[in-house]
Parts: C-alpha cells; structure tokens; sequence
C-alpha cells in the first residue's frame, strides 16, 4: 500500500517537474525571441537609417551639379557651335576637370537628339562621343525640360551609373542636355563585410545595390513578361538575364520575416527592414540573419535543460541520503532497542541473582552464626567435666566449711565461724566468676570489629581454660609483653578463637607425658602474632591441606567446624590464621592480625 503511494507521489513530482520545466522553456523562450528580435529590429534600423542617408549624401553630391553645368556659357557655347572643333576641345576638357573634381565617373553634352557632343571620356577609347542616348529615360525628361535621374548599366562600359541629367536652355528652348553619372559601386563598398546584408531596389524588385554581390541583378519576386519588355526597353540592364532569388514573405511590410530558400539543410531566416528612396522609385532594405537568436534560444534551451537536470539530480542525491539516513536511524532505533531489552533482560536476571544471593548471604550468615554457637556449644561440652569438677570442688568446700561453721557456733567459737564464712564468700565469688565467664563464652557476638589489647583477650581465654588445664595437668606458659598490642577485632570472637586453639592443644596432648602449651603474643612487621603451640601429636602431613575445611576432623565426637570458623572470622578481621608441626613435636597454631598502630603509639607516650 505504501509503495502505491509512493509511486503515485513520485508520479506526480515527475509531472510536475516536467510541467515546470516546460512552462519555463516556454516562457524564457518566448521573452528572449522578443527581446532579441526587438533589439535586432532597433539595431537594424539604425543600420537602415545609415545606409539610407550615407546614399542620400552620395546622390546628394551629384544632384546639382548637372544644373550648374547646364547655365555655364561653355556649355551653351558648345551646343551652339556644335561643328566647331576648338569650342568642343575646349568644352571636353571642361567637363574632364569638373569629372574629376567631383568625382563623378562620366560628365557629357548631348545635343537636343541625344547624341553626345562632348565628354569627360573624349580621349578614351570607349568614348561616349558620337553615341545616341535618346532612348535613357534621362535624356526623355530632360529634353522635356524637367531633371532626369536613372539607374542603369552603362551601355558602353557596362558598368552601374546612377545618371543625373539636366535641360540646357537658350533663349526659351531647351538645347541640349548635360548628364553626370555616377559610380554605384562606390555606395557598396563601405558597406560590404558586415554581419547585415544592404540592398537597394528597383520597382520592379531589381537588386541594382547589394553588399551581397551575388544578388545583384537578381529580383526578390519572379519578373512578369511586360517588366521583362520594359527592362529590355530601356535597356537599363542591357541584355543581362535576371534570375530570381527564392526569397519568401511579405516583401512590402517593414520588420518582416523573409525565408530564403538557399537549397541548404536549413532556410535561412531574415529580419527584414525596409525604406523607400528617391521619390519612391528605390526601395532600400536591409536584411539581418535571425539565426544568432536561434543560436541564443537553442543555448537557452540546452542551459534550462541542464539546469532543471542539474536540479533533477541534486533532489534525487538529496532524496536518496534522506532515506539512506533514515534507514540508519531506523536501523540505530532497532540496534538501540534491542541492546536495552537485552540489558533489561539481563538486569532483571541480574537482579534476581542479587536477590538469590543476599538470600544466600543472610541463610549463610545466620547458618554460620549457628555454627559458631554449635561450635561454642561443642567446645563447652568439652569443658562441661572440668567446669563442673571446678564446680563441684567449691561446693563441697562450702558445705564442709558450712557444716563446721554450724559446729563452732554451736561451741562459741566466733572466730572459726566468721573465718569459714569468709572462705564460704571467696568460694562463691570464685564460683560466680566461673559462671560468668561461661555466660561470656555462650553469648552471641554481634560481630561489630572495634580496636581491643590483645593480652586481655589472651588471659579471658587463660582463665576459661583454667579447670581444663588443671584436670588434664597440663602446664600453660604465656610470654606476654608488657606494653598493650592493639589491634581492630572482635573481642568475643577471637576469645572463642583462642579458647578454640587451647581446647585442640589441650586434646592433642591426651596421651603426652608432658603436657605443655605454649601462648606468645609478638609483633613482627606491624603483624601482631598470637602463637599456640603445644607438645601434643602435630599433624598428619596428610590432613594439612584440609584442616580448615569445613567438617574435617579426626575426632570420634569431632564437629570439624572450629578451625574453619575460626579461620574465616580471623579472614573478616583482616587477619590469617595458619597451622603447621613444630620442628621438635606438636603443632604450631599462629593468628596474625594488623596491628593498630595509632593505639600503639598513644599507648607509648
Ligand atoms: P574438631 O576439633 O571438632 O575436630 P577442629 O576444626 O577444631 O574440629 O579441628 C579439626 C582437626 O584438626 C582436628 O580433628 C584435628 O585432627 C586437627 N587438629 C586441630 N588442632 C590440632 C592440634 N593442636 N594438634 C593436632 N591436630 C589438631
């Protein structure tokens, strides 16, 4: 559905693009053809206004002179005495000096028949002396009386001349006839080479003047049989044939389109701009190829094509890195999407794992919290007979001292009374001394490390052992140093420790023949060291990669917890509790702990 839409939508761009891109064509088109042929028109025009008063000026140089020639008495002399020889010698070189002050090409007399009397050109060859020009329109006119003017190829020369001719009057009566003819080509030459083709024509559309020299004595529209009789007539172009130019369009209008048809690929196209002359009889035209404004519109047309191509593709390039971008955006969503559920995912199993593990913790810690009381408890047990035999002995030392103390109250005897009832009270302070340190053996620590003194810990431990030590004969020695080493413990804990290490001594010395533990607290390398050392079986060198596994024990009633337990609570309080056998006999039980140095130094001052 969605490419449907798509392709309709790019339909229509396409259309529109093209509906743009045509309607700019046309419009662009259309105003540069104006413009052009607007700008080519007025230039042309100025063209045509030169040209027509560039050959306005050259007739005009003309136009009087036959009239000053007709009033001199040279002239009139000459027709007068037309067989005298002198006179007319005279009147030729005249003429020759006025020819060529002028610039004329021929000046000549002819007589009231219309043959020439005298001449510029009396010493040429080709002479016009002698010849008859009464059929020229020239002579017709001025013999009438009136000024001649005619175009025409000269008969004898050949050559174009543009005739002014003049009546010579005498006394009322008109004698003869001075014409000057001018050299048509001298009109063409300043306008030949130009980008524009000039050109002068006769009534009959006769090209006399032509910067195109291959149009001359050709007519822009097919001669009919009486223009042809009248041409042969006047003989204004002699015998030539005039063929016609293949030119097409309206040849009278001004700023016309003309089409020659010049036998090429292509017509060529002319703007035409034309101007009648000399009393009508003359039309000068000129005629500008149009084809620089095909050649600006066809380069028009090939930069808008470009340019909208141009636009086409930068918006196709900038259409595709749009959706290319957007593929990578939608393409770095779905990346991003699936890395955060992979995260959540992985989060939540995360989370699920922290919670199973603080569970784990917590029935961990209080698992091992019942083994330390288990522990405890076991170690206790162990202590039971001695701690009750301890018991007992006070006991009956009070009745027995009781009993007496009833027997020498019964005798007066005050002083043994007052003197059993004091050894009754150290008795039971002893007892309740025993009973407390029992109570502080079973307690539950809260676990909370805090900086103690060693020795203190070392001598509870001492005084709880004590009834043991005393049932088994066995001897403690401890080297203690004087000054107090501190360290950062649990008092309690490390109490159990220590009465732990003593109670192990203690039952791996059963079967000694001397029975003696060793405690020495030293300090090595700011390492408090609490040494238990004992002269009792040491260890199997089998057993000691596992003594502190959990559950390892040799003994028939063993829990083989208490050196595990106690070596992780050492492990918590920063410290390591390591065993090995002593060199002689027995095993050497070492807890090493940080000493607090702080607490050292204050102790020092
Ligand atoms: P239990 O005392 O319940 O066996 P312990 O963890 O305290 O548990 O001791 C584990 C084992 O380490 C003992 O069974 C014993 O084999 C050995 N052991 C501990 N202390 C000593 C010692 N001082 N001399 C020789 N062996 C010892």
């Amino acid at each position: 559905m969605a490419i449907l839409i798509m392709d309709s939508l790019r339909r229509r761009v396409t259309l529109l693009w093209l509906f743009l891109y045509f309607l700019t064509l046309i419009i662009s088109i259309h105003w540069l053809w104006q413009y052009s042929y607007q700008q080519l028109q007025i230039t042309n025009q100025q063209q045509l206004d030169r040209f027509s008063r560039h050959i306005d000026s050259q007739l005009g140089h003309f136009s009087f002179i036959p009239q000053l020639l007709s009033r001199q008495g040279i002239i009139i002399n000459a027709l007068m005495a037309s067989d005298n020889s002198a006179q007319l010698d005279l009147t030729n070189r005249h003429l020759n000096t006025i020819n060529k002050i002028v610039g004329a090409s021929d000046t000549y007399l002819l007589d009231k028949d219309g043959t020439t009397i005298a001449a510029s050109n009396w010493t040429k060859k080709s002479t016009f002396i002698g010849n008859n020009f009464s059929f020229r329109p020239y002579y017709q006119d001025a013999i009438q009386g009136a000024p001649g003017r005619y175009f025409a190829l000269g008969s004898t020369s050949g050559k174009r001349g543009y005739y002014f001719s003049y009546p010579v009057n005498y006394a009322a009566e008109t004698i003869g006839v001075v014409v000057i003819k001018m050299n048509l080509s001298l009109l063409e030459k300043d306008w030949a080479g130009k980008e524009q083709s000039f050109l002068v024509t006769d009534l009959n559309n006769v090209v006399f003047i032509s910067s195109e020299i291959k149009w001359l004595y050709h007519s822009l529209t097919p001669l009919s049989e009486q223009q042809k009789n009248d041409l042969r007539d006047t003989r204004r172009y002699l015998e030539r044939q005039i063929d016609y130019i293949p030119i097409s369009g309206n040849l009278n209008t001004n700023a016309a389109l003309l089409t020659l048809d010049n036998k090429k690929w292509l017509p060529t196209y002319y703007l035409s701009l034309i101007k009648a002359f000399d009393d009508e009889q003359w039309n000068v035209r000129v005629l500008a190829p149009i084809t620089p404004i095909l050649f600006d519109i066809l380069l028009l047309f090939l930069l808008i094509t470009l340019l909208y191509m141009l636009l086409y593709l930068t918006l196709i390039l900038i259409k595709q890195k749009q959706t290319r971008h957007q593929e990578q955006v939608l393409a770095e969503i779905k990346s991003k999407q699936k890395l955060e559920f992979t995260v959540m995912q992985r989060t939540s199993a995360l989370q699920a794992e922290v919670e199973e593990r603080h569970k784990a913790e917590a029935a961990l810690r209080s698992t091992q919290k019942e083994l330390i009381q288990s522990a405890k408890l076991a170690v206790l047990g162990q202590l039971s007979a001695s701690i009750s035999h301890e018991l007992n002995n006070p006991l009956s030392a009070i009745r027995t001292y009781a009993e007496n103390a009833v027997l020498f109250l019964d005798r007066d005897k005050l002083d043994q009374v007052s003197n059993n009832l004091s050894r009754i009270t150290h008795l039971t302070e002893r007892m309740a001394k025993i009973s407390s340190q029992l109570k502080s053996f079973a307690r539950k620590s809260n676990g909370e490390l805090k900086i103690i003194a060693l020795q203190p810990v070392i001598l509870a431990a001492h005084e709880l052992l004590k009834p043991q030590l005393k049932a088994n004969k066995t001897e403690l020695t401890m080297q203690l140093p004087t000054q107090s080493i501190y360290v950062k413990a649990e008092p309690i804990q490390l109490e159990q420790i220590v009465v732990n290490l003593l109670s192990n001594a203690l039952q791996s010395m059963q079967h000694s023949d001397h029975k003696l533990i060793k405690i020495e607290l030293i300090i090595e390398s700011d390492i408090a060291k609490i040494k238990v050392l004992d002269q009792g079986t040491g260890i199997d060198q089998a057993h000691l990669p596992h003594l502190f596994e959990p559950f390892f024990t040799t003994k028939e009633t063993g829990l083989g917890l208490g050196l595990s337990i106690s070596q992780q609570i050492i492990n918590n309080m920063q410290g390591t509790l390591t065993a090995k056998n002593r060199v002689t006999s027995g095993a050497e039980f070492c807890i090493s702990l940080p000493v607090n140095k702080n607490n050292m130094s204050a102790n020092n001052n």
